[in-house]
C-alpha cells in the first residue's frame, strides 16, 4: 500500500508516548504517520500522573540523569498542555500514614529542595487520616482520556497522519497489518506499550519487556479540596465531578485487561483507611492496563538492533510523565543529533541484548 503522503516516519501506538513523539516529529519537519489499533492501551487506563518527585527522585537509587530527564519533560508538559488545551491539575498532597512514611517524605522534602522545587509541610485536612502532609506545587496530574483526544487532534492539526490497523510483522523498514497491508517508511518507532512484546520474535531485545498489571476505580464521592492526594502506592484523584482511585501492581499477574475482586477490594480498603468517607461511595466504574516494565524499569528507547527500527517503550509508571522529553529525545536522535552519553547508556534497549 502507498500511503498518501510518503511518510518518512511511521509510529505504532496512538498512547503518549506514539503521540507526544509524532508531535516532536512533526514539529521538527518530518513527515509522520500513526498506526493504532484503536484498543485501550495503558496510557487510558492510568492515573496521569505527572510525578517526578514522588516516582524518581523519591528512591535514592534511580540514576540523576533519569531523574533530571523526568523533571525536564514535567517543564515540557506545562508547554505542550497550553498548546494542546490539556488541563493540568495541582498541587500534590502526599499523606504519611506512619513513622516510616513520615521519614520517606522527609528526605523526599529535603531532596526536592536540594532540586530548586518546594515541598512544605501543611496540616493534614480534614477528613483525611494521616499523621503528617507534605504538599508539592510542582507535581501534576492530568485527565488521560481527554489527554489523549487533545493530543491526537494536535497531531493531526500539525499534518500527521492517522491510519487505523494492528500491526503484526516487522522486518527492515517494513510493518505488516493483521488486514494485510504492508506500509513502509525510512523509519519505523514501536511505541505500543507493552504490545511491542509480539514483535519479541523478530526484535530479541523485547523479550525483556514485562507486563505490571495496574487497576483503578471511580467512585461517586465530593472532590477533595486538593486535586492530588498520595500515600503509599494509593493515590485519590479528584475529577470529574468524582474520586479516581489508583493503583493496584502486580507484576506477576497474566497479562490480560479484567478487572479482578481482590486487587481491587484491598486497594479500596487502604483508600478507605486514608478517607474514611468512602465507605459509604458507591462505585462507578474499574479497569485495568498493562504498565510496559523492564528488568531495571527504566524505558527502551533508541535503536532496536533492525535496521530502521526504533524503540520507544519500557515506560512502566511513568509513560505520561515521561512522554514530552521521550518524543524530544528520539526527534534528536533520529534526526542524529548528539544526546547526552549517559542516558543514552541507560536507556539503549541494547542492553538487554544477552
Ligand atoms: C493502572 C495504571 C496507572 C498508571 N498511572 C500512571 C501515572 O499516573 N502516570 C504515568 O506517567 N504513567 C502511568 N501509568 C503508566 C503509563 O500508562 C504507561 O507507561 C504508558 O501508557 C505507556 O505509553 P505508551 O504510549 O508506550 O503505550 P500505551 O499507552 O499502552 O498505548 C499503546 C497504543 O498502541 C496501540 N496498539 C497496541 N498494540 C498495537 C498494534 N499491534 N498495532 C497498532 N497499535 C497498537 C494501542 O491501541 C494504544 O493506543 C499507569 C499505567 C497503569 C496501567
Amino acid at each position: 500500500m502507498t500511503l498518501p503522503r510518503h511518510p518518512s516516519i511511521m509510529i505504532v501506538g496512538a498512547g503518549p508516548v506514539g503521540l507526544c513523539t509524532g508531535i516532536a516529529l512533526l514539529k521538527d519537519g518530518h513527515r509522520v504517520a500513526l498506526v493504532d489499533s484503536g484498543a485501550h492501551g495503558a496510557g487510558w487506563a492510568s492515573g496521569g500522573m505527572l510525578a517526578p518527585l514522588y516516582e524518581m527522585a523519591a528512591d535514592p537509587t534511580c540514576p540523576d540523569p533519569y531523574v533530571q530527564f523526568a523533571l525536564k519533560s514535567a517543564e515540557l508538559w506545562q508547554v505542550l498542555a497550553q498548546t494542546c488545551a490539556v488541563d493540568l491539575q495541582s498541587p500534590s498532597l502526599f499523606l504519611a500514614r506512619t513513622q516510616e512514611e513520615v521519614e520517606v517524605l522527609l528526605g523526599l522534602q529535603q531532596r526536592a529542595n536540594r532540586l530548586g522545587l518546594e515541598v512544605a509541610t501543611v496540616p493534614v485536612p480534614a477528613g483525611l487520616r494521616a499523621q503528617a502532609a507534605f504538599q508539592a506545587p510542582s507535581e501534576r496530574s492530568l485527565d488521560p482520556r481527554a489527554a489523549l483526544k487533545s493530543l491526537m487532534n494536535q497531531f493531526q492539526s500539525l499534518g500527521g497522519d492517522l491510519l487505523v490497523g494492528q500491526a503484526n510483522a516487522i522486518s527492515p523498514h517494513r510493518l505488516g497489518l493483521l488486514d494485510g497491508r504492508t506500509l513502509e517508511a525510512e523509519t519505523i518507532v514501536l511505541a505500543h506499550g507493552f504490545n511491542a512484546t509480539s514483535f519479541r520474535q523478530s526484535v530479541p531485545t523485547l523479550k525483556a519487556l514485562r507486563p505490571v498489571k495496574g487497576q483503578m476505580a471511580r467512585v461517586a464521592h465530593p472532590e477533595l479540596a486538593s486535586p492530588i492526594v498520595r500515600a503509599g502506592r494509593i493515590y485519590v484523584l479528584s475529577r470529574s465531578g468524582g474520586l479516581v482511585i489508583g493503583a493496584t501492581s502486580d507484576p506477576l499477574a497474566p497479562p490480560a485487561p479484567s478487572v479482578d475482586v481482590d486487587p481491587v477490594l484491598t486497594l479500596l480498603s487502604e483508600a478507605k483507611e486514608l478517607l474514611p468517607s468512602l465507605a459509604t461511595a458507591a462505585v462507578v466504574e474499574a479497569w485495568a492496563g498493562l504498565r510496559p516494565d523492564t528488568p531495571d524499569h527504566l524505558p527502551m528507547v533508541g535503536a532496536s538492533g533492525m535496521d530502521g527500527i526504533y524503540l520507544a517503550t519500557g515506560t512502566y509508571r511513568n509513560g505520561w510523565l515521561l512522554a514530552p522529553a521521550i518524543g524530544a529525545y528520539l526527534t534528536e536522535l533520529i534526526s542524529g543529533k548528539t544526546l547526552d552519553q549517559d542516558l543514552m547508556n541507560l536507556f539503549a534497549p541494547e542492553r538487554f541484548s544477552s
